[in-house]
């Protein structure tokens, strides 16, 4: 069956979000047509202002609406101990934890070498820069318990070690080839407890 243009387009766009395929993505585009002109409003606009107004920390690369971020601007963070994620929204679970009280940096990825990411792609760069200015005592690896995160977490202990800084990696209560994202408070807080210098 052919969609109407308007309706195929609104299909389409769905259909490119992750996790959405075809038959989710022609549910939802009618759920929308069935939706209140304000509800409507309201959903896009939420969309096209989250956009507009959150962009990356220039200090750690998370998300935020201000700049530097309420983490990286807090008087009440250890400046001295930096934990490096992969993505934002590891910082958010770290941070369901409650139990870091240190800064934040995130990465954007993690090593790939069959995928084609060095080391210039994701931001080490910035991390290292942010050793040469600060008081920093200690790097927390908490890249993800997988292949690429513990090449990610081997590099940096390794480049790191010349400058003097202690560098631990989170422990293994983990599952192993999981995201740290989908991770439930205790075992990342028992991850964290338990990490160890690298
Ligand atoms: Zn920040």
């Amino acid at each position: 069956m052919q969609y109407i243009a308007p309706l195929a387009k609104l299909v389409e766009q769905l259909r490119a979000l992750p996790g959405i395929g075809p038959k989710s993505a022609t549910r939802l585009a009618y759920y929308v047509l069935e939706m209140d002109h304000d509800k409507v409003k309201a959903l896009t606009q939420a969309i096209v202002d989250a956009k507009a107004k959150i962009s990356y920390c220039e200090v750690c690369f998370n998300l935020t609406d201000s700049n530097p971020c309420r983490i990286c601007a807090s008087q009440d963070r250890d400046t001295s101990i930096i934990c490096v994620v992969e993505e934002p929204r590891d910082v958010a679970a770290m941070e369901r934890t409650r139990d870091f009280k240190g800064k934040y940096h995130v990465l954007h990825g993690s090593l790939s070498p069959l995928e084609g990411v060095g080391p210039e792609e994701i931001r080490i760069k910035e991390l290292l820069s942010r050793l040469y200015s600060g008081d920093v005592k200690e790097i927390i690896m908490a890249t993800n318990p997988d292949v690429e995160g513990e090449a990610t977490a081997m590099y940096v202990a390794k480049l790191l070690k010349p400058l003097g800084v202690k560098v631990t990696r989170i422990a293994h209560g983990l599952p192993v080839g999981g995201d740290l994202e989908y991770a439930d408070e205790v075992t990342l807080s028992k991850a964290l407890e338990n990490r160890r210098e690298m």
